[in-house]
């Protein structure tokens, strides 16, 4: 099988045409084709001789994902269902809100991860997306949004199917080209990145400075309910979370999110809002509550109206800074945790 030409970076590609005798700037060439145009054949490179075309043809493959089916939402929201080279599907949202056009992209096919309240959870993790496809969920949701609301996207969110930080090398490979000047050229203030909460992957993104905003899917700031409600905390302790936040924040001076839904009868008492307060007061930060979306079967509700404005009076009354997101697109199951491939 030929290797996709997007796994391999500027020097390997250079090194490819050296062996092929072909002029030195060719390799730069290719590689703007590829991520400055996001081309999707060899024989659409017009710039390079037709034996040039053919040699990278033989020896390659550009494997581009593609629309399969669009769904759009009374509200404004667009979920498209994208077709992978290899017949397995992901699933990216275009939320319009104002001027503000966000672009919710997936990482994984399905997740390892297993949080019980998750409808993407449910599936098992196929496989991980290439940094090209996680590339090309941006550059067509990017064209979908000049096509329907002629502006260009704003906003980029890794909250789709799958856990970005088991996905690593690719998910970077693809924050690197969204925002450098070998592709889309966006501001790394306009990327977040949600995670479950791995804490070795937190460090490493420290490490890296990759200084995008971090959203920490926290949903419950107990040990035991947060592990009953999601399994990847029995090997990521809180504390041992909160320290890899706070060397995240000592690295990049980036304020974290956290993320918490509200679920009825699990974390929505003011005893769960304080043990939030708790938690996030040691590093700035603001607090997203999030309004939980139903996923048939699962067993859980969203928290009341009432237990729901206690949290956030609680949470204001120790002045943290916390906002509600209700969800969007939810009637053609597009909003946070409701991805999983269906019909
Ligand atoms: N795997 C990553 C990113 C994808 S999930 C993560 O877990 O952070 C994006 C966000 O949606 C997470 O905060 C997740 O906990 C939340 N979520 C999952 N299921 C949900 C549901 N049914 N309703 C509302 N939010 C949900
Ligand atoms: Fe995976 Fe995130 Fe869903 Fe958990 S919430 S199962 S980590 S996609």
């Amino acid at each position: 099988m030929k290797k996709d030409i997007r796994d391999l970076d500027l020097v390997d590609i250079k090194k490819f045409c050296q062996e092929n005798n072909m002029k030195p700037y060719v390799y730069k060439q290719v590689f703007s084709w590829l991520w400055n145009n996001s081309c999707s054949s060899f024989s659409d490179m017009s710039n390079l001789s037709k034996l040039n075309r053919d040699l990278f043809d033989k020896s390659f493959c550009i494997n581009k994902i593609e629309e399969d089916i669009e769904e759009r939402s009374e509200d404004g929201t667009i979920k498209i269902k994208f077709k992978l080279f290899d017949g397995h599907f992901v699933e990216g949202v275009l939320i319009p809100q104002n001027s503000r056009m966000t672009a919710c992209i997936s990482s994984q096919v399905g997740c390892s991860l297993s949080c019980n309240f998750c409808a993407t959870g449910k599936m098992s993790r196929i496989r991980n997306l290439t940094a090209g496809e996680i590339y090309d969920q941006v550059v067509l949701i990017s064209k979908k949004c000049l096509e329907v609301y002629n502006l260009p996207l704003t906003n980029i969110v890794y909250m789709g199917m799958g856990e970005p930080l088991l996905n690593y090398r690719n998910v970077i490979r693809s924050i690197h080209f969204i925002t450098s000047d070998e592709g889309l050229e966006m501001s790394y203030k306009r990327l977040t990145l949600s995670t479950s909460g791995i804490a070795k992957m937190i460090r490493r993104l420290a490490d890296d400075n990759i200084k995008v905003n971090l959203a920490l899917s926290l949903h419950a700031a107990s040990e035991e309910i947060r592990n009953n409600i999601m399994p990847i905390g029995g090997s990521n302790s809180l504390e041992d979370l909160r320290d890899s936040l706070k060397y995240y924040f000592s690295k990049t001076k980036r304020k974290i999110t956290y993320e918490y839904v509200l679920l009825k009868d699990v974390n929505d008492t003011v005893k769960d809002a304080d043990n939030l307060y708790k938690f996030t007061k040691h590093i700035p930060s603001k607090v997203n509550l999030i309004e939980y979306n139903p996923v048939y079967g699962l067993g859980f509700e969203k928290s009341s109206e009432k237990n729901t404005n206690l949290f956030i009076d609680y949470l204001d009354s120790r002045m943290v800074n916390v906002g509600l997101r209700r969800s969007r697109g939810k009637d053609i199951n597009a909003a946070c945790g409701q991805l999983a491939n269906k019909k």
